[in-house]
């Protein structure tokens, strides 16, 4: 039994982040297994080291110990871009040089789960246009899901305690892979580090239940082992919408400040008890 948890610095820890992180880290040590931290930090806009740091002392707080030294995405971009040449050697990737806007311009621009459904624009370019065009203009890489489906097949994966769930990737249209500002997407990063790392159970938010989705596909494609998932409920505020990174309030830092005990606090995530206004929920 391998778990992790991955922390994108780009906010404080809250009670929902720890609630992930006090399950991933009791699974692996009932069963004599290990428990690592990833840090989310590819998109350089956003990370912030600050909070790398942070977010280390809130685990450590919360009584949390991990093995072996936090492994970086930003550490990881050789082995992100290695892979996407397979899938490009493949032809299943095509770079698109479609604006934010361009996008939601599309008159057939339906919602999937990961958002707008991409309409496809540029995956039929011509060789010769895509070559001008990637030589002047930025651009991210496209998978081409449909390809790709019809390649591998159906897929599922199996959800702890409930058995085989189907994966839908379809739903997603094409995915981003490679962004602009970014070598590799949180989907292609995340399969590849849970890959390496041989991580055996992804406990994590039912926020990304869509999201394995993909990364089943992406496992399939460039011959990755598949984990056991559990996709856990949300913690969420009295409003009853999960808790976000601006919800101070239930950010671990002002809950340290205020004296709360840290490792009873995560004794209690472990039992659900919630502090008091808090509940757990399935999205
Ligand atoms: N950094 C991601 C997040 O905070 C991790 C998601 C995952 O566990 O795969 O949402």
């Amino acid at each position: 039994m391998l778990t992790r948890f991955a922390p994108s610095p780009t906010g404080d820890l809250h009670l929902g982040h720890a609630y992930s992180a006090v399950l991933a880290h009791a699974a692996a040590r009932a069963a004599g297994g290990k428990f690592l931290i990833r840090i989310d930090d590819i998109d350089g806009s956003r990370s912030r080291e600050a909070y790398v740091g942070a977010s280390l002392a809130d685990l450590a707080w919360l009584g949390l110990d991990w093995d072996g030294e936090p492994l970086r995405q930003s550490a990881r971009r050789g082995d992100y871009a290695a892979a996407l040449d397979r899938l490009r050697a493949r032809g299943l990737v095509y770079p698109c040089f479609c604006t934010r806007a361009d996008i939601a311009a599309s008159l057939s621009a339906p919602h999937g789960p990961s958002g707008a459904i991409y309409p496809g624009t540029c995956r039929d370019l011509a060789a010769a246009e895509r070559e001008r065009r990637m030589v002047a203009q930025p651009h991210c890489w496209r998978l081409d899901t449909a390809g790709a489906v019809a390649l591998v097949g159906d897929l599922a994966w199996e959800e702890q305690g409930q058995g085989p769930r189907p994966a839908d990737p379809l739903a997603h249209g094409d995915i981003v892979l490679a962004r602009k500002d970014a070598p590799a997407s949180y989907h292609l990063a995340s399969t590849l580090d849970d890959a390496m790392l041989g991580v055996s159970h992804v406990i994590r938010g039912a926020d990304l239940i869509a999201a394995t989705d993909v990364h089943r596909l992406l496992q399939a494609l460039l011959d990755l082992p598949t984990p056991v998932y559990r996709h856990h409920p949300l913690v969420c505020g009295a409003d009853g919408q999960r808790l976000a990174k601006r919800d101070a309030a239930a950010s671990l830092a002002s809950l340290r400040a205020a004296g709360i005990d840290g490792r009873a606090l995560a004794g209690d995530l472990l039992g659900q008890r919630l502090p008091t206004g808090y509940s757990l929920r399935m999205p």
